[in-house]
């Protein structure tokens, strides 16, 4: 049960954060999921070059992106990831620092570092091999969705709502057009061609997204990045979620409303049983 703080590896009961971490006092964080599939880090470059992105965007003291890619490095082998048969994940968060009170901050501040890796509780099968249910609900976030930020409330909300109706996922609408879930992207396939929303500031563009395109292209799909209005996406022949612990997931049903046959279509299986063959 060993954790990273700020160039430390500790034991988790002694990896305290300090009272005015302006992370716990005021969101005022970023973060990144990691994927370790059999040992081995899905991506690490990409996640490590977003979570950049983000600390620059909100005026973050990053260090250099090689040190910290070291510094994950040396976690992971010290606690034996790499040697690891089972799938994990490594959860990374940065806060801007530990300083009095203040929503303005100051400036030059020390980010505090953490991180950790933890077994991924796998998912029941049939989430992916027969498909999940997704409720629509409006898009109540801010406008800078780009930034992988631990100020999580509308994300944590509607995921409860989800969970309530006995769905998966909420899928966000905003001025009637979808940005994505709570914690995924969103895709449709429609008269075989894979659209996606285009990367505005109003969706986070996923690793797992970029996977997905990659591989759609490489298979020889059209793929557009396109806004996808909600009546489009309840007419869509097939829907599926990216994300990654989400993985490629079919969604089947939205808000009593079937997708194409009401079961996993062609096209995102074949998506999906790629997405793993790149992963394991
Ligand atoms: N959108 C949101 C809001 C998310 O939280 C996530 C998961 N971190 C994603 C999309 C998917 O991103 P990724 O494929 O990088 O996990």
């Amino acid at each position: 049960d060993k954790v990273y703080r700020s160039g430390e590896i500790i034991r988790r009961s002694e990896a305290a954060v300090d009272i005015e971490d302006r992370g716990f006092q005021f969101a005022d964080g970023i973060y990144e999921v990691v994927a370790i599939w059999n040992g081995s880090p899905f991506r690490l470059e990409e996640h490590l070059q977003r979570l950049m992105r983000s600390g620059r965007e909100l005026d973050f003291n990053m260090p250099d992106i090689g040190w910290i890619k070291e510094e994950c490095s040396d976690y992971l082998e010290e606690i034996n990831c790499f040697s690891g048969d089972r799938d994990s994940y490594l959860y990374i968060q940065v806060s801007r620092g530990v300083s009095p009170r203040s929503h303005a901050y100051e400036d030059g501040l020390e980010p505090e570092i953490i991180m950790y890796a933890r077994e991924l509780e796998p998912k029941p099968e049939e989430y992916f091999s027969r498909g999940v249910r997704a409720i629509l609900l409006p898009d109540e976030r801010w406008s800078r969705c780009y930034i992988k930020s631990v100020a999580l409330l509308p994300n944590v909300m509607a995921k409860k709502k989800a969970k309530k109706a006995g769905a998966y996922e909420s899928i966000l609408v905003r001025d009637g057009f979808i940005t994505e879930g709570t914690s995924s992207n969103v895709f449709i396939v429609e008269a075989g061609e894979v659209i996606t929303p285009p990367a505005t500031n109003y969706i986070l563009n996923g690793i797992t997204r970029r996977a997905v395109l990659e591989i759609a292209e490489k298979l020889g799909f059209k793929c557009s990045r396109e806004s996808v209005s909600r009546q489009r996406l309840l007419a869509a022949d097939e829907v599926f979620l990216t994300g990654t612990t989400t993985e490629v997931m079919p969604v089947v049903e939205i808000d009593e409303f079937e997708i194409g046959e009401g079961s996993p279509g062609e096209i995102t299986s074949r998506l999906q049983e790629e997405y793993w063959q790149l992963c394991r």
